[in-house]
């Protein structure tokens, strides 16, 4: 399976949503050796000084498809997750720096964590969905679906006109406001609507 990761698909405020979009998405791929076992902790690298949390609703393909129309995109999931994409900020600013790509920085053993519970997409309105990520109790990232610049239908249309769309990949679907650093000891709970999703410790 693939991970296809979206990048800056949020705007911060809503007011921002007035502003003129890119003209297209960005999309990176994580390896599926970067998911982090399950119940395991977050090891943070030694490579790095500096890893953020991005947390992201996660989209399940459970159908085989490529060149979707968007208004075909709805039969391509049936389930949403939630999950950080871990991401060596440093590392990935010296990479950007040079115009080059940024898998190392994303694509690292454990930089995906896959929240284990799963919803069906038709108990939430995927247009109005609540998520959030607390650190050691206090809420660092808050985010609403209202506020992508481009829909999960439309992600999904987009991608698979680039990648074939396997069972079981899946879309993040990218990140709101409050990424920031994770340090030693740090617990990251992630939650859709006022359900938690995971847990995870930082070691
Ligand atoms: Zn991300």
């Amino acid at each position: 399976m693939k991970i296809i990761c979206i990048g800056r698909n949020y705007t911060e405020h809503i007011s921002e949503l007035e502003n003129e979009k890119p003209d297209e998405p960005v999309i990176f791929i994580k390896p599926d050796s970067s998911i982090l076992p399950k119940s395991h902790p977050f090891v943070i690298p030694e490579f790095s000084d500096e890893v953020h949390h991005e947390v992201e609703v996660l989209v399940k393909i459970n159908k085989l498809g490529k060149h979707i129309q968007p208004k075909f995109s709805h039969k391509y999931y049936h389930e949403i997750g939630l999950g950080i994409d871990f991401t060596a900020r440093d590392l990935q600013s010296k990479l950007k720096a040079k115009g080059l790509p940024w898998e190392k920085a994303k694509g690292f053993d454990g930089a995906t964590l896959i929240g284990k519970k799963w919803f069906d997409k038709n108990d939430f309105n995927l247009d109005n969905l609540n998520f959030s990520l607390l650190k050691n109790n206090e809420i660092v990232q808050q985010g609403n679906t209202k506020l992508m610049l481009w829909k999960i239908d439309e992600l999904i249309a987009y991608v698979s006109r680039f990648f074939t769309l396997k069972i079981g990949d899946i879309i993040f679907t990218g990140t709101p406001a409050g990424v920031g650093k994770v340090q030693e000891d740090d617990v990251l709970v992630g939650r859709i609507e006022d359900q938690q999703v995971f847990k995870v410790n930082v070691k």
